[in-house]
């Protein structure tokens, strides 16, 4: 099947990429270029080549569906493609409209003229999956852009409007007409005008300061991209193109791509990439599943969530009614929203009259009455099921039929909830994360009854509103909270075998965590958690384990609120200070419960705390709560910082070696005391070592 079209105007040989949805350079699509190329090339009636995608693409570069294949290494490589444009006897002419990037931009720079539409957009986004761009990007694009501007580019890999480029080399004509007559008439005029055939290559980067600027960029650059090679990998590449000649310096830029495709940080971002794209696809809900319409939202609850929800589809121009029991707590919930639109006002992020559109979006009541033409509903009140039960009967009698009911709740069954109702099937878990306006993360709960539809309409809400959903079963926790659990019960441990707080949260933030488990305590709350162990104590008394936060929170210490928790806090100050009071109350701790401490290595704190997490997440593979192992990978990323670069923990796992996690796990179990039940390994994570494979 051809990928492209070759058609003939006149003496113009039109070569059209249609490679859907991103005319992406799959194989065959580099075939089909090579083979017009060529074919002008043999026809004397022939004079010149334009190569053209359409209105939204140029080429988005790689075809991503051949990753890992074969196809992608097969010739013609994108370089020979290139190779042949540059070698053609006839011009070449690239006619690039909507978006061009990545591959698709180095192709361009391989034809001898470019032409673009004023609404096109260009980018070499490589160093978002960690490598560089690998077929001339780092060589050609400085010598028509100039240095600083090549680099901008390259290492952030940032989408730039044609607009903004329209005074440098890289086009010849930037045009607000159609494009193709454009590009034509740019053909007959190059040919008429005998401009020859010049190549990006044959040029010299212009830039007379360009070791200093380049000495100043690898500071800054190294400064801002620690985890990752690929920034400074990519600096070098453009470095070389001021230093060396073309062939030598693409070279550089070869060695380097094929460097940094063996680590393991661009490892990690290609599985994230993937691991995204595969989270939003649901086995058993096929993609044409048909979709509710979402044109006004309710929120009940303008608590700390609530707002936060609320203002998700403010944003997205999604009209919200926000219902609450009292009237001082909706004000108060207002009051908060707006003062967040009025602090992004101050940032300069947002304009005094989207303040006032999306203000207006609001309506806040005490009428449930105001919720019967609302598409959905998320409630988002107190954590407790007899509240819980009161506002979805509630919703069950006045919302119109075939609303999406759906609930926050962070740890209380769905099963339970959608119970309440006459209508199971429309009832949905969207569970948000704090602060909810900010966090990108969304798991969608999967009741037993969910509707397929209303699973299918969650997962394109949450694109509407630029969230990453993850589909989870029903179980304590979800993916993410029962991960979390397991990871802060390690820590816990440690703490009380003969580690300090300090000790675990710097051992964990050397590994990559944003911030260490303590710390994180503090910052969210005590409270929170002790809450719910005294609930799950009253439930489960002979599952009761005890834990020295109990003896902090006894005291107050709730954390930054309170201005101690795990540490103490100075006032207005959020710097997590040791406090000597904690130490002691760990102490008297293990003396209450005849534990003799020990030495803790940071090696021990990265095993215990990460291998729990391994842990869990396979035991919610294993019984199906998540679908696949990278949906846990890209939930614990997005919700709990864990460290991009190193891929989410079941990615750690698979680098780490799944028989290396599971021999640390049976040897943690056997150990005297050992809570054995917890460090077992999962059947799974045993099955896979067995077979010596992946999770991924
Ligand atoms: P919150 O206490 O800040 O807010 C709850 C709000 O609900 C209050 O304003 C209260 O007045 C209102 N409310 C109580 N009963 C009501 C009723 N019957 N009808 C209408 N309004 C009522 O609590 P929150 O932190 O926003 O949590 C709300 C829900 O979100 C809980 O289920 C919680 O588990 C879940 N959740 C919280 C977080 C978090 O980090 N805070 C994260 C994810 C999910």
């Amino acid at each position: 099947m051809s990928s492209a079209s070759y058609s003939l105007h006149g003496p113009v040989a039109v070569i059209t990429l249609d490679n859907p949805p991103v005319n992406g350079l799959g194989l065959a699509l580099r075939q089909a270029i090579v083979a017009g190329v060529d074919a002008a090339a043999s026809d004397p009636a022939v004079q010149a080549v334009v190569l053209i995608g359409n209105e939204r693409f140029f080429s988005g570069g790689a075809d991503v569906r051949e990753f890992g294949t074969p196809k992608a290494m097969q010739e013609p490589t994108l370089l020979t493609v290139i190779r042949t444009i540059e070698r053609s006897p006839k011009p070449v002419i690239a006619a690039v409209s909507g978006v061009c990037m990545g591959g698709g931009l180095e192709l361009a720079l391989g034809c001898h003229f470019r032409i673009a539409h004023t609404e096109a957009t260009v980018a070499l986004p490589e160093v978002k999956l960690g490598l560089l761009p690998g077929a001339g990007g780092t060589q050609r694009l400085p010598r028509v852009v100039g240095l600083e501007t090549a680099l901008n580019m390259i290492v952030s890999g940032a989408q730039v409007p044609v607009t903004q480029l329209k005074d440098t080399a890289l086009f010849d004509e930037v045009v607000t007409s159609e494009l193709l007559p454009a590009a034509l008439a740019l053909a007959h005029k190059v040919v008429s005008e005998g401009r020859g055939l010049p190549r990006v290559r044959d040029r010299q980067v212009n830039e007379p300061n360009a070791e200093a600027f380049l000495q100043f960029a690898r500071n800054t650059v190294g400064a801002m991209s620690k985890q990752f090679p690929a920034p400074l990998k990519c600096l070098e590449a453009v470095a070389a193109s001021v230093s060396k000649p073309f062939d030598e310096g693409q070279k550089v830029e070869r060695e380097g791509f094929l460097a940094l495709m063996q680590t393991p940080e661009s490892r990690a971002l290609r599985h994230v990439f993937a691991a995204e794209r595969a989270a939003s696809k649901i086995s058993d809900v096929p993609a044409d599943t048909p979709t509710r319409a979402i044109a006004k939202v309710g929120v009940i609850g303008a608590g700390t969530m609530g707002g936060g929800i609320a203002m998700n589809f403010l944003n997205a121009g999604i009209p919200v009614v926000m219902l609450e029991t009292k009237a001082e707590a909706l004000e108060r919930g207002v009051g908060t929203i707006r003062k967040n639109y009025e602090n992004s006002l101050k940032k300069g992020k947002l304009t005094q009259d989207k303040l006032d559109a999306r203000m207006a979006l609001l309506q806040p009541t005490l009428d449930y009455a105001d919720l019967s033409d609302v598409d959905l509903v998320i409630e988002a009140v107190f954590e407790e099921m007899g509240v819980k039960q009161q506002v979805f009967e509630k919703l069950d009698s006045v919302c119109k039929p075939g609303a999406i009911l759906a609930s926050n709740t962070s740890t209380l069954d769905l099963n339970q909830i959608a119970a309440f109702t006459k209508r199971p099937q429309d009832v949905v878990g969207l569970h948000f994360f704090s602060p909810a306006n900010v966090m990108r993360l969304l798991e969608v709960v999967r009741g037993e009854a969910t509707a397929k539809d209303v699973l299918a309409t969650s997962m394109k809400l949450a694109k509407t509103i630029k969230k990453q959903a993850v589909v989870s079963g029903v179980c304590d926790g979800f993916i993410g909270n029962r991960m979390v659990a397991r990871y802060g019960q390690a820590a816990h441990d440690l703490v009380v075998a003969g580690a300090l707080p300090q000790q675990v949260d710097k051992a964990l933030e050397k590994f990559g965590f944003a911030m260490g488990p303590f710390r994180m305590g503090d910052l969210a709350g005590l409270d929170i958690g002790w809450a719910i162990r005294k609930r799950r104590n009253a439930e489960a008394p002979a599952e009761a384990k005890p834990n020295v936060a109990d003896a902090l929170c006894e005291a107050g210490r709730f954390g930054q609120k309170t201005g101690a928790g795990w540490y103490r806090y100075i006032p207005g100050n959020r710097v997590a200070q040791p406090d000597p009071v904690v130490a002691e109350t760990i102490v008297a701790f293990r003396a209450a419960h005849g534990v003799t401490p020990r030495a803790i290595s940071d090696e021990e704190i990265i095993e215990r705390c990460v291998y729990a997490l391994v842990n869990e997440g396979a035991r919610i593979v294993e019984e199906g709560i998540a679908e696949r192992a990278s949906d846990v990978d890209i939930v614990y990323l997005n919700g709990y910082g864990f460290p991009l670069h190193r891929g989410g923990p079941m990615l750690y796992a698979d680098q780490v070696g799944i028989v290396n996690v599971e021999r640390a796990l049976k040897r943690i179990a056997a150990e005297p005391g050992a809570d054995v039940a917890f460090w077992t390994p999962a059947a799974l994570l045993s099955r896979l070592a067995a077979a010596n494979e992946t999770f991924n």
